[in-house]
């Protein structure tokens, strides 16, 4: 297992991790095997956002023998109302819902405190202003949680949660679908009539988003890695295409600032399958080509740091050059951490000869030459 460190909270979290909500209506025996099998292949961080009681227990007990392995993502606003799920920001259910998730998971902290799903501009505005936010810092002050995060479909939020210096990490759903998509308050309407329409490019917003996260040292969580299955459906995926698990792992660990994808596994084979991640080969990892290839992709002129373009006839890691750039044009100055890494490299925009020799390798068009070109203006080297 690879590991990455989430941002300026400094702990060390997995590339993959244990998106829970699937062990709803499990056997206790089967989420304790499940949790097992995840912890022995180095699986070390589980979100929790679920509140039915049933399911924290049977989590709590499960991770309970190894609790200090694991990095818990408690999410804070999440309750159990009436036999149902009920997200809410009345603060006499919030409390008890969180006490209730510490009891449960037999633990006196979580290491990451989310304030759970914030997906408009306006309650987000409200949480950070109002008595949300002041119990959470209390509880920060009270050790039992360590670090303040947020979870979020919406990039408009993420980016001013990202802005905001009282949150550490970010939870976001991510995949290329979801990249090429606009703000919505909704998830629902993601994949509704108009999604043709909407895969008309990058997504600005979210661009602007990884940028700000990687500058700020805001670690990402992902949820939605595989938009619900979508995307491992070439009949449901806006692309027409299908994606293996790998290819979508692989897009979202190859977006600045993202540090682990929560996957969800039923059962042990379902949790290889995330596993295999880690030791696919680069054809397996190869979301790329099958995005190029498909009917309704939109990536074209836009670099998604896939590599395929290389080798450089100079030695050029023009993928993580691209990366770079782009981090750097997205802010009105060059972000310090940017430009120390960029400088790091051996070979950079300056030693491009111009021969496009790798153009003809990019399968989303992007003109590298000219783009070097621009990168050696922004950097200076
Ligand atoms: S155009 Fe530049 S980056 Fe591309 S192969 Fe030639 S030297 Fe390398
Ligand atoms: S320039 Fe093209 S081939 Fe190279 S990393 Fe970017 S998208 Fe991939």
């Amino acid at each position: 297992m690879r590991y990455r460190t989430l941002g300026r909270t400094g702990l060390l979290v997995s590339e993959i991790g244990f998106g829970a909500e699937w062990i709803d209506g499990m056997e206790d025996s089967k989420v304790r095997e499940l949790a097992k099998a995840a912890s022995d292949a180095g699986v070390n961080i589980v979100d929790c956002w679920m509140s039915d009681p049933a399911v924290r227990s049977a989590l709590g007990k499960a991770i309970e023998p190894e609790r200090d392995k694991w990095i818990i993502q408690g999410h804070i606003g999440s309750t159990w109302q009436d036999g149902q799920y009920l997200r809410t920001r009345d603060m006499s259910l919030v409390v008890p819902a969180f006490e209730d998730l510490l009891t449960r998971l037999h633990t006196d902290h979580v290491e990451l405190g989310m304030i759970h799903y914030v997906d408009e501009v306006a309650e987000f505005e409200s949480i950070m202003s109002g008595e949300f936010i002041q119990y959470v810092e209390r509880l920060l002050e009270q050790g039992r949680i360590e670090h303040i995060g947020l979870s979020t479909h919406n990039p408009d939020v993420a980016l001013l949660a990202a802005r905001d210096e009282r949150i550490e990490m970010i939870m976001f759903s991510v995949n290329p679908a979801f990249d090429l998509m606009p703000a919505v308050d909704d998830i629902d309407v993601y994949f509704g009539d108009y999604a043709d329409e909407a895969l008309a490019g990058m997504d600005p917003i979210r661009a602007e988003l990884y940028a700000t996260c990687e500058a700020a040292g805001v670690g990402i969580t992902v949820m939605k890695g595989f938009a619900g299955g979508r995307l491992l459906d070439a009949s449901k995926s806006p692309f027409g295409v299908a994606l293996t698990p790998a290819q979508c792992l692989h897009y979202c660990l190859t977006r600045p600032a993202v540090c682990s994808v929560m996957a969800g596994f039923q059962d042990v084979s379902q949790l290889q399958d995330a596993l295999d991640y880690e030791t696919a080969t680069q054809e397996e990892l190869d979301y790329a080509s099958v995005l190029a290839g498909a009917p309704k992709h939109s990536f074209h002129g836009q670099c998604t740091y896939c590599g395929h373009c290389a080798p450089c006839v100079m030695g050029i890691n023009i993928a993580l050059v691209n990366k770079y750039a782009d981090l750097a044009a997205m802010q009105p100055q060059v972000p310090q951490g940017v430009g120390e890494h960029y400088r790091e490299l051996g070979l950079k925009a300056g030693d491009c000869i111009g021969c496009g020799d790798c153009e003809s390798r990019c399968p989303f068009g992007v003109p590298i030459a000219q783009k070097m070109q621009e990168t050696l203006a922004l950097f200076g080297e």
